[in-house]
């Protein structure tokens, strides 16, 4: 047993998301993503003597779709409140966020871990915040460049429990977050442009122990592969620490993706007095029960709903279930194409092979993709009629049908020249014709040599060019010779 094996992880996500609104949090500016530097900040993001914030409703509105999503209970009386720092990128000298009121308490999420594990990650607390402005560290060589542009953007936090164990929980934690911002359309849930962030509190303990140990806050990771990674690193690191007698430092530490490895950012000791107070230009927003219904009542299916359905319903494989649930789009999609045919397994097949492939290929989303799901549904009837092969109906009816769209599929097979003879009466003439051509290769079969077999197939099928259906001509073939 190695030394690692004696200790446990503990680990909890502080996960911040960028609302799709088109306003900021309490200001009309604009919250758009890749605006010319400084242009969408007004003296109400600047805080300017004399100016009053307002509350966004939408961005409330988002709140409340999430806390619905998770089971969160929804507090009916939201307090705000000022966060007060200093820093180049806040130009009004505090943030306003929430503190004591969260707009949503409890809840969770399930994670799917490896081999259909399912793990309920619970939250502590999800709150309304305004992010801050943006420092460009790498554009002038000698100055720090600040747009405010992002200074008001409206934010939700979501905090977890310490309830994850590895770094691969909470890289299927986020994933779960992802898939569900981006179904409820309040956050397009993207990493790389920081619309999703999360930072990441760490720990270690000996197993069996039941306090948990001191825990150091990871930051700045910008891939959920980071994020694991950051955390696989940290608790290694931990270990290292206490092996060597030394004690945890609290402290903030940044993740260096080139080295893998964290790096102390500031020790907690000195960390800012936020001198949170309510804040006094704000009155609390109040959410009443009909208002949550309402919500309620406009929600779409949410994944994890669409996964049961799928499973315990269509009897999809767990993998072909997480597919097609990962983008709202593609279940929408998948969900009208099994409104045309039961072949449930069949439309999945379809959808995450050709469909996709397709897509793949064109670096197209779904949403760019036109043909209707009817129409697929009926190159899946043709192919389940045994009317077309399934590689032609793939390689040839499929791409036709995209390109040229208005036809039916059976119309297009006619007029490719696909429709495949599966006449039992037709093909066995042409079966007994190419027997009858080669009386010593059936009598060399009947004799034990059962591989000349697909010979025969193979002639039946060039008599018919191409069109029988190859499982019929097979059968009528071993049928015929077997007979005698
Ligand atoms: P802070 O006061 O430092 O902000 P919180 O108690 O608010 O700490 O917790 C912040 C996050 O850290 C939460 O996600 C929580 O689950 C997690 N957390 C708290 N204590 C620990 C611990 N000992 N080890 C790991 N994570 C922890
Ligand atoms: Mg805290």
């Amino acid at each position: 047993m190695s030394i690692y094996d004696k200790y446990e992880a503990v680990i909890g996500l502080e996960c911040h998301i960028q609302l799709l609104t088109h306003t900021k949090m309490y200001s009309n500016d604009l919250a758009e993503y890749g605006a010319l530097p400084n242009t969408n900040v007004s003296v109400v993001s600047l805080g300017h003597p004399g100016t009053l914030p307002m509350v966004n409703k939408r961005a409330v509105e988002f709140a409340v779709r999430l806390g619905i999503a998770v089971n969160a209970t929804i507090r009916k009386e939201n307090q705000f409140a000022r966060k007060n720092y200093f820093y180049a990128d806040l130009p009004k000298g505090y943030q306003i966020t929430q503190d004591k009121t969260p707009i949503c308490n409890g809840g969770y999420i399930i994670a799917k871990l490896k081999d259909g594990i399912e793990k309920q990650v619970n939250l502590t607390r999800i709150h309304m915040e305004e992010d801050a402005g943006k420092s460009l560290h790498d554009i002038d060589p000698f100055e720090t460049l600040v747009d405010l542009n992002r200074a008001g953007t409206p934010l939700l936090e979501i905090v977890t429990e310490p309830d994850l164990r590895s770094g691969e929980e909470a890289y299927a934690y986020l994933t779960e977050v992802r898939k569900l911002v981006r179904y409820l359309d309040i956050c397009d849930g993207n990493m790389e442009e920081g619309s999703l962030r999360c930072d990441a509190n760490i720990s270690v303990r000996l197993k069996g122990e039941t306090a948990f140990g001191k825990k150091v806050e990871v930051k700045n990771m910008n891939s959920f592969r980071n994020v694991q990674r950051a955390i696989d690193f940290e608790i290694k690191r931990q270990i290292d620490v206490i092996e060597n007698g030394e004690p945890i430092a609290g402290e903030t530490r940044s993740f260096d993706a080139v080295n893998g490895s964290t790096f102390t950012l500031r020790s907690k000791e000195n960390a800012n007095d936020y001198r949170y107070f309510p804040e006094p230009d704000l009155l609390p927003v109040l959410v009443t029960s009909d208002y949550i219904e309402k919500v309620k009542a406009s929600l779409p299916v949410l994944p994890s709903v669409l996964f049961k359905t799928y499973t315990e319903e269509y009897k999809l494989s767990d993998y072909d279930a997480t597919q097609l649930t990962e983008l709202k789009e593609v279940s929408a999609y998948y969900n009208e194409l099994v409104k045309h045919t039961t072949n449930y397994k069949g439309a999945a097949n379809w959808m995450l092979g050709t469909v996709r492939s397709y897509m793949n290929e064109r670096a197209m989303t779904i949403k760019e993709f036109a043909m209707p799901p009817a129409t697929l549904a009926e190159i899946i009837a043709l192919v389940d009629a045994q009317k077309v092969s399934v590689s032609a109906a793939q390689q040839r009816l499929f791409p036709a049908m995209v390109e040229t769209p208005g036809a039916t599929a059976e119309e297009m097979a006619q007029k490719l020249d696909l429709l495949q003879n599966s006449d039992a009466g037709e093909l066995g003439a042409m079966v007994d014709a190419v027997l009858a051509k080669m009386p010593e290769k059936v009598a060399e079969y009947r004799g034990g040599k059962v591989g000349l077999l697909g010979m025969f197939v193979g002639q039946v099928m060039g008599m018919s060019k191409g069109k029988a259906d190859p499982k019929v001509v097979n059968q009528l073939v071993k049928e015929k010779l077997d007979k005698a």
